[in-house]
């Protein structure tokens, strides 16, 4: 195994608050222990367009409490290629990067697979999504961000559905995984939530409201996960309900790209701080192909193969929770 002596750093895919503090950390940690540290703009984009720049301690300061990424982010069809790969490890010899750490969701750790089966790379990755739709880690770079956003936003709007006794479906990011919507509904005391990961939620739903949420509550409020909702999401769900309990007063919100922005929380940037650091402990410790995760508040290195592909269950628990504390 030959010696790192320089690394490469990029932001891809969807962005998260706390990407930011997560360079700061890969950034200072290389420093200190001798390595050359490239900046890698717009992802896998930039690496293969060769937009690349060497950075010093002093290109990561002030940092750590800013949203989105210094770095930008893209998306990159090219990279899904094998000569777009080809192209992105040309710019890495051409700079004599010898390992990368890439900071994105399951679309970047699958990247990174790729480029390191293809070329021998090191890539160690960093879970970067609010989604906290990676498996192996409890909790991803932005997810805690995030729900606070949420429950920033779902308490503005108790506020005003308690005043007009309406019922209310508020549409959260989370792709294919209900953590946000879930536990955000939790933290807001909302009665009910419908996520992607339980399929019997509608009918429930429709008996909760046709049972009279109101015998008890002015108003009710449903946080509905993102994109596949078979019910059209919360705009859907608002309306199927509309003509199914015309007497209520039926409202929806679509919170879109707010979650995405803000300073991250204190949590958020002590979990970038700690696994960025831990990503260039493992380079210089011979870690290959992994994902550096937090398990039980310890550090734990995850094998892309099953951050990628293993799912990540919500707790059912969680579910009783919810439907307990909104009676
Ligand atoms: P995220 O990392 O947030 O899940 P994406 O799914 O958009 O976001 O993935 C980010 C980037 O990772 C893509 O634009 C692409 O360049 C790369 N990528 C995703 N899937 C693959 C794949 N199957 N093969 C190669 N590269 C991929």
């Amino acid at each position: 195994m030959s010696e790192i002596k320089s690394i490469g750093i990029l932001t891809s895919g969807g962005d998260a608050p706390g990407m930011n503090a997560a360079i700061r950390a890969v950034t200072r940690t290389a420093i200190f222990n001798g390595l050359k540290v490239y900046g890698i703009y717009r992802g896998y984009q930039g690496l293969i367009e060769d937009h690349i720049e060497e950075f010093k301690t002093q290109n990561v300061s002030n940092i750590i409490s800013r949203g989105g990424t210094i770095l930008k982010t893209a998306r990159s069809m090219e990279f899904k290629t094998p000569e777009g790969r080809a192209l992105a490890y040309e710019n890495m010899k051409k700079h004599e990067i010898d390992a990368l750490v890439v900071i994105g969701g399951d679309g970047s750790m699958t990247g990174a697979s790729y480029l390191a089966k293809e070329f021998d790379v090191p890539i160690v990755g960093l879970p970067g999504t609010i989604d906290n739709d990676l498996a192996g880690t409890d909790v991803t770079i932005g997810y805690d961000t995030a729900m606070n956003t949420i429950m920033d936003c779902v308490d503005k709007i108790r506020d005003t559905a308690t005043s007009h006794a309406r019922l209310f479906f508020i549409e959260v990011m989370g792709r294919d995984a209900g953590f946000l919507a879930l536990n955000g509904a939790i933290a807001t005391g909302c009665e009910d939530v419908i996520i992607p990961e339980e399929k019997t939620q509608y009918e429930q739903l429709k008996e909760l409201v046709a049972n009279g949420f109101r015998k008890s509550k002015s108003s009710a409020m449903v946080i509905v996960t993102e994109s596949k909702d078979p019910n059209g999401g919360a705009m859907g769900l608002a309306k199927k309900m509309k003509e199914e309990f015309p007497d209520y007063d039926v409202r929806c919100s679509i919170l879109g790209h707010l979650q995405r922005g803000g300073s991250p929380t204190a949590a958020d940037r002590i979990l970038a701080s700690r696994t960025g650091y831990a990503a260039i402990e493992a380079l210089l410790q011979g870690q290959r192909n992994v994902m550096i995760g937090v398990h039980n508040d310890h550090i734990v290195n995850v094998p892309f193969a099953k951050a990628i592909k293993d799912d990540k269950p919500i707790d059912q628990e969680l579910l009783n929770v919810l439907r307990v504390l909104s009676i």
